[in-house]
């Protein structure tokens, strides 16, 4: 809401005719209702020898949600939970049929054009241990996801065809695991297949940073068949020792927070909604409210088996949820209200946003080589600085890397999050946009749908044709003297 006349003279407690008399001296001619850009308030409060602060109107969503997001669980209300775990990889590899074979089903083979379409989410049993599975289709949508604020993957089981070995996709899903900041599982697949040639596979690992706890390293490479069913228990067990060596916890004992997973509306099922509880426990009549939909929870059944009904689900239980109005949007987060006007409030509001306006309005601006040292100012601890390298071939890429390796500052740490050949894509913005990075275009362009994206997004996509210009403005940002272009 742009800053009136009045507004600037209650807040600062001067009398309107001296802002007035200010924006006179300017050529502006002001009423008391006059609006005033945020440029012209902070000149006026200059003026005046203040300081002014723009401050968000605080909306019931900030009051209600975000108070909800920002409880802390007291230690003793903690328990253990299920990991949650995406398989990420290239197409074909056999992230669909891994899945399948682990809980016994079969959605690979009836899946069109062999790529998964759907978020698939289930929850199975090890012994007496419990993990859940959530499925994106690619690495895109899982860090689109990320993007949103649905960070419910705990472990990234990156899956590689043991005769194929690391293809590029694997090395972007690599990248989008790590960004995500995630431990990495390996699956080294089609271990059955004639060509299987794991000493390739695993080189090809190490050479993108995943060294193999066999070869000495801190990864766990499991080799598994998902036509043969070997390994998978070795997977699972993996999967366990992992997961118990970070301690996930939640507390089951408070209202239930989650992530709409995906959600479906038709004349016959009404609106079907597929979702992942992340803490607390949510029950048959809880009122949700995700995204534009609200509604009383009126049934909720097992992923796995729509017959089998549920009364609660705690912690990363994956359940087809009804009751909502209307369809949720995927990736949106749920929560547990006690009230259901407030509920409908909150929903209706939002509904009132339309999608670019949401993601605007979350106010967060990424980070670009002009706004680093300001981001620098004040903080103790060291940041990051995360990149994204596109190049025209692989000898640029290194070159590029090797000047940034020289590149030191007390304050800031370079981290590389991809470095590939191409051009800029869609999927390079949504990885800056989830992981707050700048992309460096070396005699490459964006391609056009990654432009606009990127505009949408404020990701900055720097473009250089000369190596030492990359890591010159890299410094000047560093020391606060890159400044804007105009
Ligand atoms: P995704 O694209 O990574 O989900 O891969 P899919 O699970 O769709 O698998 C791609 C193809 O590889 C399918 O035809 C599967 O039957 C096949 N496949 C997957 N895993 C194995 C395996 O371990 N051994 C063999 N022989 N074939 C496999």
């Amino acid at each position: 809401l742009p800053c009136t006349v009045r507004d600037l003279s209650e807040a600062a407690g001067v009398p309107a005719r001296d802002i007035q008399r200010i924006l006179m001296e300017e050529g502006v001619m002001a009423t008391i209702n006059t609006p005033m850009d945020p440029e012209l308030t902070e000149f006026v409060a200059a003026e005046l020898g203040m300081d002014v602060d723009f401050l968000q109107p605080e909306t019931l969503e900030d009051k209600v949600l975000r108070r909800l997001d920002e409880i802390e669980d007291d230690e003793k209300d903690l328990q253990d939970r299920p990991p949650v775990i995406t398989f990420l990889g290239h197409v074909d590899h056999g992230k669909t049929s891994l899945l399948d074979k682990l809980i016994g089903i079969d959605v690979a083979s009836g899946e069109s054009g062999g790529i998964t379409q759907h978020i698939r989410a289930y929850q199975i049993e090890k012994g007496d241990k419990k993990i859940s599975f959530v499925d994106t289709p690619g690495h895109e949508a899982f860090t689109a996801m990320r993007a949103r604020g649905a960070n419910v993957t705990d472990i990234a089981v990156i899956v590689v065809a043991a005769d194929d070995g690391v293809m590029p996709q694997t090395e972007e899903a690599i990248s989008h695991a790590r960004a995500a900041d995630v431990p990495i599982v390996v699956a080294l697949n089609k271990m059955d297949l004639p060509g299987a040639d794991p000493m390739k596979a695993m080189t090809g690992l190490s050479q993108n940073g995943l060294q193999p706890s066999e070869w000495g390293g801190d990864v766990e490479v499991v080799k598994t068949s998902a036509a043969t069913g070997e390994g998978l228990d070795e997977l699972l067990d993996t999967i366990l020792t992992v997961a118990e060596l970070h301690e996930y916890k939640a507390n089951p004992n408070r209202s239930a927070i989650g992530v709409c997973l995906e959600a479906t509306q038709d004349a016959d099922q009404g609106v079907q909604a597929k979702m992942i509880v992340e803490t607390g426990t949510l029950r048959i009549g809880d009122i949700v409210v995700c995204g534009d939909a609200y509604g009383r929870v009126r049934s909720m059944s097992n992923t796995l088996d729509k017959h089998q009904k549920m009364d609660e689900a705690g912690p990363t239980a994956t359940v087809n949820l009804t009751g909502f109005d209307v369809a949720p949007p995927a990736g949106e987060r749920f929560y547990v209200l006690d009230d259901v006007a407030q509920a409908r409030e909150i929903a209706e509001a939002r509904a009132h946003q339309t999608r670019s306006e949401f993601l605007g309005q979350t106010g967060y601006q990424h980070v670009t080589l002009e706004t680093l040292f300001d981001r620098l100012d004040g903080v103790e601890e060291v940041q990051t600085l995360n990149l994204i390298i596109r190049a025209d071939v692989r000898g640029s890429i290194e070159a590029i890397q090797k000047e940034l390796a020289k590149l030191e500052h007390p304050e800031v740490r370079l981290r590389v999050l991809q470095a590939s050949v191409g051009g800029v894509t869609a999927a390079d913005i949504h990885l800056a946009d989830a992981s707050d990075a700048i992309i460096i275009a070396f005699n490459v362009v964006p391609e056009e749908s990654a432009r606009s994206l990127a505009e949408q997004s404020g990701v900055q996509v720097r473009r250089y044709d000369i190596i030492y210009k990359i890591t010159d403005e890299l410094r000047a940002a560093m020391e606060g003297m890159l400044r804007p272009e105009k």
